[in-house]
């Protein structure tokens, strides 16, 4: 049998139900897991003990008087960029190094309600920015499949947790990639949901017109039993959207009779390492072997999406990001002479050098004189990017490719070179500029690291996209594997 910490939230959900352990002995589990492994990976900020303990104790009262749901009592753990009332939120920075939040949101209260036991907050890149997880204040995550590898980023920690079961699921964020590639580097299965299903309210903001939370979990089931309940409209995010949430579960048994599955053509240019190619054509292959039909698509602006990305987000974040000024939000800086030295040296300080270089490029691309040739030029790409999407999806169900160029590199390899960082969500970025749905699913390995196969629907399509997850999932069993120094 499936030992605890390989099982999926399902397999973990049936235990519970027939009674084979308590939600508490569950967080246990996981919490000597996180307390005997995670000195070696980093994955966590903060481990919420006390707390996660209270909440099995009420999630098996709850079962007690025969009121479970589907997710009562099962641990997971949130990225530290999701505030969570009365505890320690980061957001990977020294800028928020001793925030607590004041209040939850909506994904973690969606979750608590739905009874979830919350293990900690999970190391990430700094704002949210970067893929390798290595921009992180509190240190880099390590590849639970070989230490000296990155576990991608930015919801590095998340995955790397879940990938040496330390904890079962974790939320994530996914501006240009940050679930999907290192949910591909890791071997986990990564939604990002369409742009507006789940609410943004109390999620640390990056770029707004892009961020959206979603899950890393071993399977699109799982994943489903999360979307299920953080999903839906909420006053206090104006750009969450009101459309009816499906039962994503049920969905997973009703695939599309005959899948057309567009092949985006320069999803296999020449970027994209030879073994990741042949792996994601093998995966591809099995959907034909399922009654799927492959038809090659044009997708001409993709190769614009990651300059145009780097002009739209920065220009984002470096509005959300003046809050940090040491007034209102954030570090603030010793005997601060004037106001101005106040400012300076507490956003000096508080931020790191990735962060500071984003702030510079949104600034500028902002500036009288310089909006219309960048900022106002990306938007108009932007348009560009979706209408090529939009096209695509008139012809095809769903779209299918690489998740990332390569596998899992090795820590340090691209640090020095923030363009070669840049270009590993080079697959994964189109789809947050035109706000699509996306998922990454195991489908291979080379030279012993995971490989992901990303599936994008057209918007609001998550149903379909978990469903065609869940058949492969079905057929093979990459998503089952573990690094084995964990398994
Ligand atoms: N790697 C991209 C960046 O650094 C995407 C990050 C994200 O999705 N949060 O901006």
């Amino acid at each position: 049998m499936t030992t605890l910490h390989a099982d999926t939230l399902a397999g973990l959900a049936a235990r519970l139900a027939r009674g084979e352990c308590s939600s508490v002995e569950l967080t246990r589990h996981f919490l000597a897991r996180i307390a005997a492994h995670d000195d070696g990976l980093n994955a966590f900020i903060s481990v919420l003990e006390t707390r996660a303990l209270a909440q099995a104790e009420a999630a098996d009262r709850c079962r007690a008087r025969g009121e479970a749901g589907p997710l009562t009592g099962l641990p997971i753990a949130h990225k530290d960029i999701f505030c969570a009332r009365d505890t320690r939120t980061t957001c990977g920075s020294r800028m928020l190094e001793s925030f607590v939040a004041p209040y939850d949101a909506a994904v973690v209260a969606r979750l608590d309600a739905a009874g979830v036991v919350t293990l900690g907050k999970t190391n990430m890149d700094e704002f949210a920015m970067g893929s390798s997880n290595e921009t992180s204040y509190f240190g880099p995550v390590r590849n639970p499949w070989d230490p000296s590898r990155v576990p991608g980023g930015s919801s590095g920690g998340s995955a790397a947790a879940v990938a040496a079961g330390l904890a079962p699921a974790a939320t994530g964020t996914d501006t240009g990639g940050s679930i999907r590639q290192p949910a591909a580097l890791t071997g986990l299965t990564g939604l990002k949901p369409t742009y507006g299903r789940v609410s943004r309210w109390g999620m640390v903001a990056f770029a707004s017109s892009l961020d959206q939370a979603g899950t890393l979990t071993r399977s699109a089931e799982d994943a489903a039993l999360l979307l299920s309940a953080m999903a839906g409209a909420d006053a206090r995010d104006s750009t969450s959207v009101e459309a009816e949430v499906p039962d994503y579960r049920a969905a997973l048994e009703t695939p599309p009779e005959r899948l057309r599955i567009g092949v985006p053509r320069n999803f296999f240019d020449d970027g994209l390492e030879e073994a990741v190619a042949v792996t994601v054509r093998e995966a591809l292959a099995e959907f034909e072997r399922q009654g799927a039909e492959l038809v090659e698509v044009d997708l001409p602006n993709l190769p614009l999406s990651v300059p145009t990305y780097y002009v739209v987000a920065p220009a984002e974040a470096s509005s959300n990001l003046s809050r940090f000024d040491g007034v209102r939000f954030g570090h603030r800086c010793e005997d601060p002479q004037d106001l101005l030295d106040l400012y300076e040296r507490s956003r000096g300080e508080g931020f790191g050098a990735e962060v500071k270089r984003r702030i510079m490029t949104g600034t500028y691309v902002l500036s009288a004189g310089y909006y219309d040739a960048y900022y106002l030029k990306a938007q108009q790409v932007r348009q560009l990017i979706t209408a090529d999407f939009a096209r695509a999806f008139e012809a095809v169900d769903l779209l299918m490719g690489p998740t990332t160029p390569t596998p899992a590199f090795e820590l340090g390899a691209k640090t020095a070179d923030p363009v070669q960082m840049y270009l590993n969500d080079i697959y994964t970025i189109g789809v947050n500029l035109a706000g699509l749905p996306g998922i990454s699913i195991p489908c291979g390995e080379v030279t012993g690291l995971p490989v992901g196969l990303q599936i994008v629907a057209p918007h609001f399509g998550e149903p379909a996209l978990l469903a065609a997850a869940h058949r492969y999932q079905q057929a093979t069993d990459w998503h089952l594997r573990m690094p084995s120094a964990y398994a």
